[in-house]
């Protein structure tokens, strides 16, 4: 429950408004939405405003099991409802994060949160039509958007197409269904994979298709398409998009990682990558952390937050591709590339910071925590 006195709000000298850095952060509401995605609502201890783009994420701050561990979730609340925002979890098998939030996280407990960022929104991307296109968990960055359309009363047209797995796997299916029947621009249209005997189901069956895509969004030229869901799935609407002749430069989509099995696969190719390189003579540079006193041979052309982590130096990420910022630092002196996603200002870039997850050494190179 959130802390604040009436009078907190009617005073707007207090009221502050927030913007992309570290903040300390209540939960104030766990809101169980499926049988394995819970929504988790933030505020602060005095009344703040928490805008933020529909359609970007916070990176939470955690120490579990004595680590210091960072993980990206979308905003899945609107800041049309600015005085609190949401985050919707859902549990991944053997995932640190997401099974501690669902496990322990639970009203009052204070964590840290950096955000908000991401150019996976509806603001920078105006458009009177949309298609809202998303799989599983992947519906929240899309239903931030929904819900900001929603309670602005806007007039942007949007069709809203989300697969699950089956009915029971539907994250916010009563809202969206209250949302379809109070206003005639919000078509909302549900595909399950799977449906059990005993279960009524209206909806589409299988997989999302390009015939259901037409019957869908006739008018699929006019229209921004926004996208969110496994790999998979982002892969199979581009493709389908494709193949319908659709203008991809007005199609946007969010990544949440590679799915568990690519995991798997990734940290098995890493590791016998590693071991080859182990027989292979390195070229070796400096890594400079004065503060941490350390001077270190590490690899050229190799990820800044890596080596760092090779020299015992952990500076903790989240994304892992240079969008969330959560793993930036400043070079003092030195050479590297670096590849980012977004996640650093060009501001912060020509004042020597960096994002360690997306920067390669090309030379010795000095750092500043
Ligand atoms: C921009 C962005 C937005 C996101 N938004 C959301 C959101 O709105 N909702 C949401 O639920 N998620 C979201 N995610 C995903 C989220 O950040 C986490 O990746 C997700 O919750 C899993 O984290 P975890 O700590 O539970 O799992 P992890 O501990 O990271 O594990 C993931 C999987 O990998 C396996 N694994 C881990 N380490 C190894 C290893 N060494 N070898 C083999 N297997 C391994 C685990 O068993 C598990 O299956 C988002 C991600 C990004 C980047």
């Amino acid at each position: 429950m959130s802390n604040f006195k009436t009078s907190d709000f009617m005073n707007t000298m207090r009221t502050q408004t927030w913007s992309n850095g570290r903040h300390l952060v209540r939960c104030v509401k766990v809101i169980p939405e499926t049988h394995d995605v819970m929504t988790f609502t933030f505020s602060m201890n005095e009344p703040v405003l928490f805008y933020f783009k529909p359609g970007q994420f916070v990176t939470l701050e955690l120490d579990i099991a004595e680590e210091r561990i960072m993980r990206s979730y979308t905003i899945s609340s609107s800041p049309s409802i600015p005085y609190s925002f949401s985050i919707t979890v859902k549990r991944v098998a053997g995932g640190v994060v997401s099974n501690w939030l669902h496990d322990n996280l639970k009203s009052g407990d204070q964590i840290a949160v950096h955000g908000p960022v991401g150019n996976f929104n509806c603001m920078d991307f105006p458009a009177e039509k949309v298609l809202l296109l998303s799989g599983g968990v992947g519906i929240t960055p899309v239903m931030s958007m929904a819900r900001w359309w929603f309670n602005t009363d806007s007039e942007v047209d949007m069709v809203f197409a989300h697969s699950a797995r089956s009915p029971k796997d539907i994250i916010y299916a009563k809202e969206l269904e209250y949302m379809s029947t109070r206003i005639d621009n919000f078509k909302m249209h549900l595909i399950c994979e799977q449906t059990n005997i005993g279960q009524s189901w209206g909806g589409y069956r299988g997989y999302l298709n390009t015939h259901m895509l037409q019957l869908m969004a006739p008018d699929l030229a006019e229209r921004e398409v926004f996208c969110c869901g496994p790999e998979l799935y982002m892969k199979a609407v581009r493709s389908m998009l494709q193949e319908l002749g659709f203008d991809m430069s007005r199609y946007h989509e969010e990544s949440f990682g590679e799915t568990p099995e690519k995991n798997v696969e990734l940290a098995e190719k890493h590791a016998e990558e590693a071991a080859l390189e182990d027989k292979v003579p390195k070229n070796l540079v400096t890594l400079r952390i004065p503060e941490m006193d350390i001077m270190k041979p590490v690899e050229l052309n190799g990820i800044l937050n890596e080596a760092a982590a090779g020299v015992g130096v952990n500076i903790p990420k989240a994304c892992g591709v240079g969008i969330c910022g959560s793993c930036r630092v400043k070079v003092v002196h030195g050479q590297y590339e670096m590849d980012h996603n977004g996640g650093i200002s060009q501001e912060e870039i020509d004042l020597g910071y960096v994002l360690s997850c997306c920067t390669r050494i090309k030379g010795d190179i000095e750092v500043e925590l």
